[in-house]
């Protein structure tokens, strides 16, 4: 996602730390508190600029949603959203998902969403896909039992590549589609990307995974 400089992101940070938290290892375990209700909890990693999560968030009213996203310049724009749609199941957290570990602790989210992740289509940068092995072992982790990934990406080498890590660690798959607009789906909630890339004429692709436990 591009990233521009956004001289008020600190400003904006400081001013909304209740919606943007910035030191997630201080509520492992405790998320719940933060929300209005206490209610299934579902994590979107690399929320990007928001516009899927406040989606999701007005759609499933039961439902607590975190956005966590790394780049500041972004997540600055998912806050104004969410300030603008006032919801109180709404929460974003500006961190790297790599120390997922550090933020969430066992079995405290029901769901997670990858959208649109990089492709990191270099061999060389495997690890930095959100979904090679190590992240896959920290959302194993994170995730109650049964609980599901999904994950869309326009991306054919992505999904191929992560339809191939989620079998090569066991994780069972729900569904996969290959052209997820083909068919309406009212309750679809597009991402930036999902609409960028759609207009263009490229296929989505949808796979949803468990892992057995
Ligand atoms: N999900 C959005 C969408 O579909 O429109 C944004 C997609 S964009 C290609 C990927 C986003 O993931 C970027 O905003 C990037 O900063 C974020 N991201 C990448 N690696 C991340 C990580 N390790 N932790 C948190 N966010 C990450």
């Amino acid at each position: 996602m591009r990233q521009r400089y956004k001289p008020w992101a600190d400003d904006f940070l400081l001013e909304h730390q209740d919606l943007i938290i910035q030191n997630p290892t201080e509520q492992k375990g405790r998320w719940q508190d933060l929300f209005a209700s206490k209610q299934p909890l579902h994590l979107e990693v690399g929320t990007g600029k928001g516009q899927f999560l406040v989606g999701m968030a007005k759609q499933h009213p039961d439902i607590n949603f975190i956005g966590m996203e790394v780049a500041k310049s972004v997540v600055v724009t998912a806050g104004e959203k969410a300030l603008e749609a006032e919801l109180d199941n709404l929460l974003l957290v500006h961190a790297d998902a790599n120390h997922l570990l550090d933020y969430f602790a066992q079995d405290e989210i029901s769901t997670i969403y990858l959208n649109f992740s990089d492709p990191w289509p270099k061999n060389r940068h495997e690890k930095r896909r959100l979904t090679y092995t190590a992240f896959l072992k920290q959302y194993e982790h994170i995730l109650q039992q049964e609980g599901e990934l999904l994950f869309k990406t326009d991306n054919r080498g992505l999904f191929e590549y992560s339809l191939c890590s989620f079998s090569a660690f066991g994780m069972l798959l729900g569904e996969v589609n290959l052209d997820l607009h083909a068919e309406e789906d009212p309750l679809n909630v597009m991402t930036e990307y999902e609409e960028k890339f759609s207009a263009k004429g490229h296929p989505i692709y949808r796979c949803k995974a468990v892992f057995q436990r």
